[in-house]
């Protein structure tokens, strides 16, 4: 069985669209979506109509998704932040909202040995993994062997061994072993704003059967994005940072 393992679309329609087609070109059974649909983006609605014609397993709330919806305090976004979720909640379709309305920021399946959270699996909605301290007091708060997480838009690998947490960045195309009776921690990156560096959309396969895990970067047009993101009068600099992947 294998996974394709996809977080922070961001209303970015081309860059899922992307990820989508050089995904079906190697194969995937069934879809993990770990949130963060819409925010930032221009195509909050296009882009959660595309996730749901992929029937995932897996559909996660993220942050952004929950101030969408009017679930979170703006105050603790940024003001660019900010002015996109007002604009985001000003667009959405009440079909849209309904549907985002009924997914949580964290799943489990003790059975399979799996966990998705947006964030963290202590916090799953706000805390974002950026180093070993915090991996290892999120392998704290699951049990399984994997935990897929987004939230920091960074192709991330944690590993939880005798000597404490291992961190490793994945570099694209080459798959990464997931050793029996050791624990992961695996973020696929961000598939509409990465923020590695890379301006290509990312995505993870996680092949189950033969414990591997990979992270793969696509380009896609990224001056379509800005151009729509700059007529919807969203900020310029949401435009401009899609062009540094940062
Ligand atoms: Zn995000």
């Amino acid at each position: 069985m294998s996974a394709l393992v996809i977080s922070d679309v961001h209303a970015n329609l081309e860059a899922l669209e992307a990820v989508l087609a050089d995904a079906a070109q190697r194969g995937y059974d069934e879809v993990w979506f770990l949130g963060d649909a819409v925010g930032y983006g221009p195509d909050p609605n296009a882009c959660v109509e595309r996730l749901l014609s992929l029937e995932p397993r897996v559909w996660l709330a993220g942050n952004h998704d929950w101030a969408a919806l009017g679930r979170l305090d703006l105050a603790a976004f940024n003001p660019e932040a900010r002015l996109a979720t007002e604009w985001t909640q000003a667009q959405l379709l009440p079909e849209v909202r309904a549907l985002l309305e009924g997914f949580s920021p964290r799943m489990d399946d003790l059975e399979q040995g799996l966990t998705w959270v947006h964030g963290s699996p202590k916090h799953p909605v706000w805390e974002y993994i950026l180093d070993s301290s915090v991996a290892a007091a999120g392998f704290e708060a699951f049990r399984t062997d994997l935990c897929c997480f987004g939230h920091t838009h960074v192709p991330m690998l944690y590993a939880e061994g005798l000597d404490g947490v291992e961190r490793c960045r994945p570099a694209p195309g080459q798959p990464l072993n997931l050793e029996a009776g050791t624990r992961y921690l695996l973020n696929p990156g961000s598939v509409g704003q990465p923020r590695d560096g890379d301006p290509r959309a990312a995505y993870a396969l996680v092949d189950l059967a033969a414990r591997q895990a990979t992270i793969h970067r696509v380009d896609y047009p990224i001056e379509r994005v800005q151009e729509k993101i700059l007529a919807a009068e969203l900020p310029p600099r949401l435009a401009l940072r899609l062009g540094f992947g940062w």
